[in-house]
């Protein structure tokens, strides 16, 4: 079986781990994470019980909190990832919400309409939560960004105020500590003041950039993040761990027991305080489960504390700031080549760039071709993002074994492909006929 697994599976597995893949925001586990990942499943089957995996839960939910500046009181739970960890903090932020309007929505179902601010460039999955947690997808109003992909606190203010007296229940304002196609960083502060003008929950959503913290040259734009209600961070992005590994932190975990209270059981009755404990099964310890959407979950704390204690707050600050440094180099050399296009100045580790060129043709469809052979070359494989509406080029340097000479060798390949793809087919494809620009898409049978 051992053979088989080497044989079949890891040669046809995903590219993702390569330290030339700069896709998404995603990457290959370092080694100790996964060996930790590995304990956790063979030795600590749940994070119930009195053991260390469940103690290391708590202390790695601590470090993490440290790490990243949140407020002293703050507690977390482990999910499977960013979407879990949003859908986690907005329960919390319903139940508070409806609870002070007298109503519990844990019990009671919702019997008000809510609403949910953030911009159109706030990931996805936060209004799948909304359908989840029963508020719909239309709950979320759109606010305002500007160029640089963050969000307008006045148009936030306004319709904040325009909102007032409608009627619907304002559940959270949703920021984004690094926006999934850019990396931007909306300003906490501001945004903050005005949630809390306006009684209202405020989230920070950091699941990919909460670690840019660390950064120095970037740490300013973190200001205003104490005024969060709750904050969401993947430890299995940007600190390289196994994914399966998110987290939630709240000013206190006993709004997500309400939210979240899977009520009496009869099989967990008779389990004792953790401070009177001979034996790990005697008590469950810390009920994370209590906490979220999970009942079975893997021990996440000991991978998130082995790879804290492997490279420590030194070594993770080295490598936020070197991938941060990658971003800018490539912007650099966008900015200085007759080819390529900066489409927007980095924030943090992403940059989203583009081959240009004076003949008109679609870009989107040259773009395109060249990010499809770089996969296909397979050596250095970022993603793509629509700025503005136009295709760019997306890497995102994440990756613990991926350093500035693949940051180098992906602007090279762009630069040769794109080269090679005008020269070979693009003119004559692209050319249009009177003025306006065709586009490159071959029409069935080839009619004129
Ligand atoms: C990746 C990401 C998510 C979703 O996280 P998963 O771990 O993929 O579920 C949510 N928000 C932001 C900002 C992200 O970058």
């Amino acid at each position: 079986m051992i053979d088989e697994i080497g044989r079949w599976l890891l040669p046809n597995a995903s590219q993702i781990p390569h330290p030339g893949s700069t896709s998404f925001i995603t990457t290959g586990a370092t080694t100790i994470g996964a060996l930790a990942t590995l304990a956790g499943s063979v030795a600590s089957p749940q994070r119930i019980g009195a053991t260390a995996f469940n103690h290391l839960e708590e202390l790695s939910l601590h470090w993490l909190a440290a790490l990243f500046e949140l407020p002293a009181e703050f507690q977390g739970v482990y999910s499977s990832g960013g979407s879990t960890a949003n859908l986690v903090a907005l329960g919390g932020a319903r139940q508070a919400a409806l609870e002070r309007r007298g109503m519990d929505p844990a019990r009671d179902g919702l019997r008000r309409c809510c609403r949910l601010y953030t911009t159109a460039l706030t990931h996805h999955t936060i209004q799948r939560a909304a359908a989840v947690l029963g508020m719909g997808r239309s709950a979320v109003v759109p606010i305002e960004h500007d160029e640089q992909g963050c969000m307008r606190p006045d148009a936030l203010r306004r319709q904040l105020r325009a909102d007032a007296h409608s009627g619907d229940v304002p559940v959270a304002v949703i920021a984004n500590a690094g926006t999934t196609s850019t990396g931007a960083i909306d300003p906490l502060r501001a945004i903050g003041e005005i949630a809390r003008a306006h009684g209202v929950w405020f989230h920070v959503d950091g699941a990919y950039g909460l670690p840019g913290i660390l950064d120095p040259r970037v740490k300013p734009l973190y200001d205003g993040l104490a005024l969060a209600d709750s904050v969401v961070v993947d430890p299995h992005k940007w600190l390289g761990a196994p994914v399966g590994i998110g987290a939630t932190f709240v000013r206190d975990r006993r709004i997500l027991n309400r939210a979240f209270t899977q009520e009496h059981a009869d099989y967990l009755e008779g389990s004792c305080s953790i401070d009177d404990v001979q034996h790990s099964m005697e008590s469950l310890g810390i009920p994370y489960a209590d906490f979220g959407v999970e009942l079975s979950a893997p021990a996440r704390g000991a991978v998130v504390w082995a790879l804290l204690r492997e490279i420590g707050v030194q070594g993770l600050r080295e490598r936020v700031c070197r991938h941060n440094s990658m971003a800018r180099r490539v912007a650099e050399r966008a900015r200085a080549h007759p080819r390529l296009q900066l489409m927007q100045e980095p924030t943090l580790s992403i940059c989203c760039f583009r081959y240009v060129s004076d003949v008109p043709l679609d870009l989107d469809a040259l773009n395109q071709g060249i990010h499809r052979e770089l996969l296909r070359n397979g050596r250095n494989m970022p993603s793509t993002a629509r700025i503005a509406g136009a295709l760019a080029i997306r890497p995102c340097f994440i990756g613990a074994r991926t350093t500035e000479a693949h940051a180098d060798a992906l602007v090279d390949e762009v630069i040769e492909v794109g080269d090679r793809l005008l020269a070979e087919q693009g003119f004559r494809a692209f050319e249009p006929s009177s003025g306006a620009v065709r586009l490159a898409v071959p029409t069935p049978g080839g009619c004129a």
